[in-house]
């Protein structure tokens, strides 16, 4: 059985041609999928009788499935969904006012090990493919449902789940042509943000392939401690990335990159960090956002203080720096960035548990 949430738009016409169908039939799909969260090919009424048929015998639409749901307080969403065997990633919905954020996982688990993160602690299972990163959207849209104006709840992707999908490359730029065609969501590039910690050739051929607005998980203002916080900066250290940066923007829906850092008290949360980042980051448009460090069981960090992570913003601001804040969100479900953490093998294949998923 084929799983059509597996094919961007172009893979999606390819196949219907090997079956002998027209391009057109295949944005008719596309548009059923996506456009009308249809997953019964029965329900296709403008497709032929003989067509529906054949796609019931050869194909399926099916997303992950979901072995947990958990709704916060402030009215965040967060699904745990069953990647096979032992694996679980999470995706979270944020409703603000006049938009919805999803928060998209790309991987089980994460091979680069960022001191701060949950993710990193679990260790690299596999990569999501395809059809479970766009099945994250495809699931919440279809559950959430549609406004009063007919209009899907999710209007922003963020990819700041499970994961660094920059090193699950072709799923994710799989899954971000069907976020941007607009027979499948036609959501604009701007409200598409793929958040990476900073793998620098695939910046590139982001940039080249798919450009979506970019966000950097900076957390230091220089390579020692970046080396530390952030261990493929050993790889691609600060001045790499920077120029990174730069050549992204060449590109980039716009015209400049969010850098995120995570307020570690008494590690990287010091005015003259903020100094440091000012002079790091003097040749690349930018705006910032200071994320409190959300701990988690073991975590060696704490949360900076608010009057420590007030300072740190004025210091950018008076330079100029656009800086904001980040608000905790789903407190009270561990929704919030790097706390995403379901029942995980490790590629020990170990099973663990490394948080409660509701607290
Ligand atoms: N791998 C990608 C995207 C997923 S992580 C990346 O690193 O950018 C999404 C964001 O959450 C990143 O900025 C990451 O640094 C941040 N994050 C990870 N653990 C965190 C924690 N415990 N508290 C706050 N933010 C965290
Ligand atoms: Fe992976 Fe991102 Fe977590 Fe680092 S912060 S371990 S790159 S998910």
């Amino acid at each position: 059985m084929q799983n059509l949430l597996d094919f961007e738009p172009a893979a999606m016409t390819a196949w219907f041609a090997e079956h002998g169908e027209k391009p057109f039939r295949a944005r008719q799909v596309l548009r059923w999928i996506y456009k009308g969260g249809e997953s019964d090919f029965d329900a296709m009424s403008d497709l032929a009788i003989s067509l529906r048929e054949k796609l019931k015998l050869i194909a399926c639409i099916q997303s992950p499935k979901v072995m947990r749901e958990e709704t916060a307080s402030d009215g965040t969403r967060k699904w745990l969904l069953d990647v096979g065997t032992g694996n679980a990633v999470e995706t979270v919905f944020i409703p603000e006012e006049g938009r919805g954020t999803l928060c998209v996982s790309t991987q089980a688990g994460c091979a680069l090990d960022c001191a701060f993160c949950s993710t990193g602690k679990q260790g690299f299972n596999r990569n999501l493919s395809t059809a479970e990163i766009i099945g994250q959207v495809w699931w919440a849209n279809r559950e959430l449902g549609k406004d009063a104006d007919g209009n899907w709840p999710v209007t922003n992707v963020v990819l700041m789940g499970m994961g660094e999908p920059l090193l699950n490359f072709d799923n994710t730029v799989n899954a971000l042509r069907l976020m941007l065609d607009d027979n499948a969501y036609g959501l604009s590039r701007r409200r598409v943000t793929v958040s990476t910690s900073g793998v620098v050739p695939a910046m590139d051929r982001l940039r080249d392939e798919c450009p979506v607005a970019l966000a950097i998980s900076l957390h230091a203002p220089n390579d020692a401690l970046r080396n530390v916080l952030v261990p493929i900066n050993q790889k691609y250290p600060l001045q790499e990335l920077m120029a990174a940066c730069q050549r992204y923007l060449e590109k980039a829906p716009r015209d400049f990159v969010t850098f995120e850092y995570v307020m570690l008290a008494g590690v990287n949360d010091s005015v003259q960090h903020a100094r440091e980042l000012i002079e790091l980051v003097r040749d690349v448009p930018c705006k910032f956002n200071l994320i409190p460090f959300n701990p988690f069981p073991q975590a060696p960090y704490q949360r900076s203080d608010m009057p420590t992570v007030l300072r740190f913003r004025d210091v950018l601001m008076q330079a100029g720096i656009v800086t904001t804040i980040r608000k905790v969100r789903g407190d009270d479900i561990a929704a919030a960035c790097g706390q995403l953490a379901g029942q995980v093998q490790d590629k020990t294949k170990r099973t663990h548990r490394l948080m409660e998923v509701s607290q």
